[in-house]
């Protein structure tokens, strides 16, 4: 999973930029980077392992001036953790000037189209990395078959299969651009007024992956990047639709489960408000469930509150923060091995002192991998004198991985892929365990339809063995 950045036309795009990526942190703390163009034509890129404020400081920003600018933030789904695969890519062309792109989202036909470069055009690659693919054919239309760049936008948008969420500087102008399904999320914003006439002007456009970062750059949000749109921005006219080559959309649900932060509004849909009413249908579940003055209900902090809340108050329970997360914990989901994982739990979560005692504990958690995380808690929370522990999760049963750009471990680790309900209960050390149905969804979301829920049902788009993609790429599941 990963964030983009873009701004187009102003003084101080790259602060911006940076300021942008550090308001979509979430989406991706592996590495971040930068790409600025100055007035003169130059493209100048940076990029670095580690968090937006430590790589992109004030010293660098001061370096890399620039009046369009993207950025990337980076959580791997497939590729090596290195600068390499870091994001933007610059894109040399032979005669100039050279193309930038950033992208979010995972190619599914990655390889096949690489090796065709390679081995036809004769095209080298730096990096591991989907958002150089998606450059370096693009690059392929604009240099073998002379199309212009909107024509080769078009082509490219048309070989790639899976997700992407992209975005391009050329020359002086950006370009934005969207898979077909609208896998991940993509949204426009500007600095400026909106008009009356919706004619928005291209200076001063955002484009961004969500919609929270607005607030911190002063940005008003205008609309979703459409599914399969592609839009472009010119210095002193308007921002203009290239073209929209949709498909069936498929909206990533477990951005609204987990992904994209509370105060996000992404495909449609609030997403604290989607996590409160998932948390209302769980509590639905249990109606006819005795929980009395004795019972509390605790989230998972941060991913589960709003589930954890909408819970309680569909259910009249009391509403606590009973676990404490330590934020100075890095990811434990990406952790190599089981034993460093379990190591990360229990670093990153503490029960409160005396406030289990003698507790009914409805623990509310967004998911369930590998059922590391709720193994260990459940465990500290008996140690801590829960007399019950009712687990209510806010996502179906994971049982395929993500091919689409979310980082989910092979089907043999995956814990409901490969035990009962009954056996995962018993493993978390629960008395009950219920997650929300699938079907259920039917009811909170504005346009279920437009949803993929493959991990939850393996109904893929598209499947990864249709495109050598597992044998060939060794860090892709
Ligand atoms: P696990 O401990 O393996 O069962 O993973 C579930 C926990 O990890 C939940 O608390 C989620 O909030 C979190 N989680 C779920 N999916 C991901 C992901 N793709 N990347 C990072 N964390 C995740």
């Amino acid at each position: 999973m990963c964030g983009i950045a873009g701004i187009f036309n102003v003084s101080g795009a790259e602060t911006l930029v940076a300021e942008l990526l550090f308001s979509i942190q979430h989406r991706g703390q592996e590495s971040c980077g930068l790409a600025a163009r100055n007035d003169r034509g130059n493209i100048f890129c940076y990029k670095g392992m580690g968090l937006v404020k430590n790589v992109l400081n004030e010293e660098i920003l001061q370096k890399y001036q620039g009046n369009i600018a993207i950025g990337h933030v980076r959580y791997p789904t497939a590729g090596k953790s290195d600068e390499t695969n870091s994001q933007p890519h610059v894109i040399e062309l032979p005669e100039g000037p050279h193309l930038a792109i950033c992208s979010n989202g995972d190619i599914i036909n990655y390889y096949e189209l690489r090796t065709w470069l390679e081995n036809d055009y004769g095209f080298t690659f730096k990096s591991d990395n989907d958002g150089e693919l998606i450059g370096r054919l693009i690059a392929f239309y604009l240099l073998h078959k002379k199309l212009t760049i909107e024509e080769s936008i078009i082509e490219a948008q048309k070989q790639l299969k899976g997700a992407f969420s992209s975005i391009l500087i050329y020359r002086d102008k950006m370009f934005g651009f969207r898979d077909p399904h609208g896998y991940r999320p993509y949204v426009i914003g500007t600095l400026e007024d909106i008009p009356e006439n919706g004619e928005i002007l291209s200076d001063g456009v955002v484009l961004v992956s969500e919609s929270c970062a607005f607030g911190i750059v002063g940005a008003k949000m205008i609309r979703e990047m459409l599914p399969g749109e592609i839009i472009r921005l010119e210095k002193g006219k308007p921002m203009v639709t290239v073209a929209v080559n949709s498909g069936k959309t498929q909206h990533c649900i477990f951005e609204l489960i987990y992904f994209s932060r509370p105060d996000t509004k992404v495909f449609g849909e609030k997403v604290y408000d989607v996590r409160k009413k998932i948390g209302a249908q769980l509590a639905d579940y249990d109606k006819e469930l005795a929980f009395g003055d004795d019972t509390v209900v605790i989230a998972v902090p941060d991913s589960s509150n709003f589930v954890a809340l909408g819970y309680a108050q569909k259910a009249k329970l009391s509403f606590d923060m009973g676990l404490l997360r330590n934020h100075y914990v890095g990811r434990t989901f990406t952790k190599p091995d089981q034993k460093q994982r379990d190591e990360g739990v229990r670093h990153k979560f503490n029960p409160l002192p005396d406030f289990f005692n003698g507790k009914k504990v409805v623990l509310v958690d967004d998911s369930i991998v590998r059922g590391t995380t709720l193994r260990k808690i459940s465990r500290m929370l008996r140690n801590a004198g829960a007399k019950e522990i009712h687990i209510r999760i806010g996502s179906p049963k994971v049982i395929g991985s993500c091919y689409y750009g979310i980082d989910t471990p092979t089907k043999q680790e995956l814990i409901a892929a490969n035990k009962s309900h009954d056996e995962i209960c018993e493993y978390l050390g629960a008395d009950t365990l219920k997650h929300i149905e699938i079907d259920d969804f039917g009811k909170i979301l504005h346009n279920f339809d437009d949803f993929c829920f493959a991990c939850f049902n393996l109904k893929y788009q598209y499947k990864p063995e249709d495109y050598h993609q597992k044998v060939n790429r060794p860090d892709a599941e």
